[in-house]
């Protein structure tokens, strides 16, 4: 019977991730897989989780069971972060934990979908996940373009989608710190945005898996909460694998708001039926010493020092790649005004291969690279690089 089953083609990144491990070229850069990376090139354990977890280990008294809401200690304390002062909103936003942001988005789809959601839009490109996450949950993918030609952000093309969105639609939007294309919307399409989305059919779901890496914690939490100050229900799922450096320890949440506090617990009920069919209930550890961190502010402080100084080495890379202005064909100058880990460069295929075989600099097929990969030591090599490959 297994038989039957067609092998799926393998993810493109752990590929590339072995592909790079057996260059023994010793100048060889890695722009593949998307962690974030020091000058030295390590993805180290962020100071305050060690800390935090080292309280974990001498305090923890059980491992016995929670529940598919997970750590509910770990789900509130994160909630200023991202909501702001009135982080309940009165009482109209709960969360639960989920195994990272995938499982938050999971969740997310899944419960819309038993919602009556049929098609979700979304612009692309996209994290691939989505469209694969959609698929498995039997939602419709129906895509919008991202982006302009120049670099900037289609608000045209959203606010469009928006406004003639069906019932049984919802709409996917990043938070900040756009995965792939690093082109995130301004503010003031943000107001747009939300005040389309106040008039629309359409549900609203944000995925904010980045916040702190663009232009800073607060102002990174901009556009989730003007959207939620203006739609009278949302799902938000968040992931703490970049900002706490949490990645493999899977750790994220999934909130739901809705338009008053009573309408919270049958919407939690199915969330926490989905959980239990699919995970159970979410690890642990990782969640557990985010809450202990939050909860420290000692910890907290360090936490948000670490979160600084990576925010600020990606944007010394981004500044420095963007002073450059053209490596050959490719023009560097968006690459300043965009946020986060990733940007997209208009490279072909071939140009691809040959920045591979020709330079040992590794990136995804789409032309994505991981900014943390670059420091200021190897950045005249890439750039060096690019203007041999498209000249
Ligand atoms: N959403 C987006 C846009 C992402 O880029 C990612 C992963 N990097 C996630 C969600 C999921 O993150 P994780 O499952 O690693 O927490």
């Amino acid at each position: 019977m297994l038989d039957r089953l067609k092998p799926q083609s393998p993810d493109a990144l752990l590929a590339l991730i072995k592909l790079y491990a057996d260059d023994g070229r010793a100048d060889k850069i890695d722009l593949g897989v998307g962690v974030y990376r020091t000058n030295e090139g390590a993805t180290p354990v962020f100071r305050a989780i060690k800390a935090a977890e080292a309280k974990l280990v001498a305090e923890q008294d059980s491992k016995s069971y929670l529940g598919p809401e997970g750590d509910l200690g770990f789900v509130h304390a994160l909630m200023p972060y991202i909501f702001g002062k009135d982080a309940t909103k009165q009482g109209r936003i709960e969360g639960m934990q989920t195994p990272g942001g995938t499982g938050a988005v999971r969740l997310a789809v899944a419960v819309a979908q038993k919602a009556g959601v049929t098609a979700i839009h979304m612009g692309v490109p996209s994290w691939p996940n989505h469209a694969q996450i959609l698929s498995d949950v039997n939602v419709e993918t129906k895509a919008f373009d991202h982006t302009n030609a120049d670099g900037t952000a289609n608000i045209d093309a959203v606010l469009e989608v928006i406004r003639h969105a069906q019932n049984g639609e919802a709409v996917l939007l990043h938070g900040c710190c756009h995965n792939p294309t690093g082109i995130d919307y301004s503010n003031e399409q943000w107001d747009q945005i939300a005040a389309a989305l106040a008039d629309s059919k359409a549900l609203a779901i944000l995925d904010i898996a980045y916040q702190g890496l663009g232009n800073g914690l607060e102002e990174d939490a901009y556009g989730v909460r003007k959207v939620l100050s203006s739609v009278p229900e949302a799902l938000i799922a968040y992931s703490c694998d970049k900002n706490f450096g949490m990645y493999r320890d899977r750790v994220g949440a999934l909130y739901v708001m809705m338009e008053t506090p009573d309408k919270l617990d049958p919407v939690l009920s199915n969330l926490n039926a989905l959980a239990r069919a699919s995970w159970s209930m979410p690890p642990d550890h990782g969640g557990a010493a985010v809450r202990l961190l939050l909860r420290d502010p000692d910890m907290t402080q360090q936490w948000l020092e670490e979160l600084e100084n990576m925010r600020l080495r990606m944007r010394e890379v981004r500044a420095e790649l963007a002073k450059a202005g053209h490596a050959g064909t490719v023009d560097l100058r968006p690459l300043g005004r965009q946020n986060g880990l990733f940007s997209v460069l208009p490279l072909s295929k071939e140009q691809i291969q040959a920045l591979r075989d020709d330079h040992a600099i590794y990136m995804a097929g789409s032309g994505r690279i991981n900014i943390a990969g670059l420091y200021l030591g190897n950045i005249p090599k890439f750039i060096d690089a690019l203007a041999a490959v498209t000249s």
